[in-house]
């Protein structure tokens, strides 16, 4: 899948649409998200222009690699969920309904988040 310039996210990265900032370094952005989950639900998006995460780990240099994971570190000590647990999720496609096309990291917690998946129906 093509990189998506229009999509939400490069434009909080381009500063036309505001955000709730958590965490800002050279390879990422930390930011609320607008309809929480959780008490904690914090987006974690590298700057460069990935659709998902097989995208990202494919096209992305290695120290974008690495400041990426460093940075989703660091928003997770800035809000303060590391002792009582957290969760990451990153959605990619639709069985896993991606919303918006540029890779991101959700960060959760905050209250027990409950069994990683719904059972399926039988
Ligand atoms: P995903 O389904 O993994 O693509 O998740 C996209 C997330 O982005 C959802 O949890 C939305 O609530 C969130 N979201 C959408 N627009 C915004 C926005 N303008 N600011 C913060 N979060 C947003």
């Amino acid at each position: 899948m093509a990189y998506d310039s229009n999509n939400i996210f490069a434009k909080i990265l381009r500063g036309e649409i505001p955000c709730k900032k958590v965490y800002e370094d050279d390879f990422a952005l930390a930011f609320h998200d607008i309809n929480p989950q959780a008490p904690t639900h914090i987006l974690v998006v590298p700057k460069g222009p990935y659709v998902n995460y097989d995208d990202f780990v494919t096209s992305a240099e290695t120290e974008e690699l690495a400041g990426f994971a460093r940075a989703i570190g660091k928003t997770i000590a800035e809000a303060g969920v590391a002792q009582g647990g957290y969760r990451l999720i990153s959605n990619s496609g639709v069985d896993a309904h991606q919303e918006v096309p540029h890779y991101h990291i959700h960060i959760l917690g905050g209250r027990d988040l409950g069994a990683m998946l719904e059972k399926a129906e039988a």
